[in-house]
């Protein structure tokens, strides 16, 4: 007998166009699922989560795995970028390390090559690696649909574990990130139950850069994965980093004020206490990595 019910067997198209994808979605409605490099949806359809009779394969649509860059513009990430290729890019390695670093510790290498930074998105999972960086690199998410494309801020994009704003017949292109700050700095840190590649029970995603019309001379953001039903930005703890100068104390009470704004569930992976203290744990280490690469601001020594 199986352990587990094995693949049940569904169509399968490799959409050409986002036209096609979108008649597609039209006539099959909820019995079409779409996908990318799979690692999240052949998984539920294994465990017999969801039953779709077709699937459609967005990999292969114009751009979706093209990464451009423009010192003006930003970057647009092609949804279908997997994660080695994020993980390696020069210019994301050169002027979004942050994304880089969250895209390196997902899982595995093999697993790396087939998992989407559009996937891991859309799959709105809390403990998503690439969703943390996202926020604090103010991320905004390409959607398609029969009425053309819009674009949503990545804040404005999660409703919940597994939900997103995304409309039926919707789906997303690409995610499109900002030029970073002048002289930012970047730290992703991912606590998971061993180091060989596992879902983090707790990250944190830190972004500094000088601004001189902070009290403090520089600003923080700070998202926190895992620890509540969408990715939290801590507005508490981003305020108090402006208005006080950077050193032990003022990371350690910036720490602590994260770990109150995280609302962590017990489960198998880890209790709710252990993963608050990790919060805290994490946000220390992060703000001081951040703080040691930081330029100092313009006008200082
Ligand atoms: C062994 C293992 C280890 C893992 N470890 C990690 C980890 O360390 N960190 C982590 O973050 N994740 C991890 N994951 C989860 C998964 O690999 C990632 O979330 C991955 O990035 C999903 O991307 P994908 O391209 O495979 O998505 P898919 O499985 O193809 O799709 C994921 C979901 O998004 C929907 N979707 C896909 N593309 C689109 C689109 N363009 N528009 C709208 N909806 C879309 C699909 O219908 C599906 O519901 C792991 C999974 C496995 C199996």
């Amino acid at each position: 007998m199986l352990a587990r019910p094995g693949l049940v067997s569904f169509d399968y198209v490799r959409a050409r166009t986002p036209g096609e994808v979108v008649q597609l979605l039209a006539e099959h409605g909820a019995d079409a699922r779409l996908m990318m490099g799979g690692t999240d949806l052949l998984v539920r359809i294994r465990d017999g989560a969801v039953r779709p009779r077709l699937v459609v394969d967005l990999k292969h649509l114009p751009g979706m795995r093209d990464i451009l860059y423009q010192q003006q513009a930003g970057l647009t990430v092609g949804a279908a970028v997997t994660m080695n290729q994020l993980a390696r890019h020069p210019a994301v390695v050169a002027h979004y390390p942050l994304l880089a670093q969250a895209a390196n510790s997902v899982a595995s290498y093999p697993l790396r090559n087939r998992a989407t930074i559009g996937g891991n998105l859309c799959n709105a999972s809390p403990c998503a690696d690439t969703a943390p960086p996202s926020y604090v690199l103010a991320g905004r998410i390409v959607v398609h649909g029969s009425a053309g494309e819009q674009e949503v801020a990545i804040a404005d994009f999660f409703r919940g574990p597994g939900q997103t704003v995304l409309q039926p017949g919707q789906f997303v292109t690409a995610i499109r990130f900002p030029p970073s700050p002048a002289a930012a700095s970047g730290r992703y840190l991912k606590l998971g139950r061993n180091k060989a590649g596992d879902l983090a029970i707790v990250s944190v995603a830190v972004l500094g850069f000088p601004d001189a019309s902070a009290p403090s001379g520089y600003r923080f953001r700070i998202a926190l994965g895992a620890v509540a039903p969408v990715v939290l930005r801590v507005p508490a703890a981003e305020e108090w980093l402006a208005h006080h100068p950077p050193g032990a104390e003022t990371f350690a009470r910036a720490a602590d004020l994260a770990a109150a704004a995280a609302s962590p569930i017990d489960d198998v992976r880890a209790s709710a206490d252990y993963r608050r203290a990790m919060v805290r744990t994490l946000t220390r280490r992060g703000l001081n990595a951040v703080a040691d690469t930081i330029a100092a601001p313009t006008g200082s020594a």
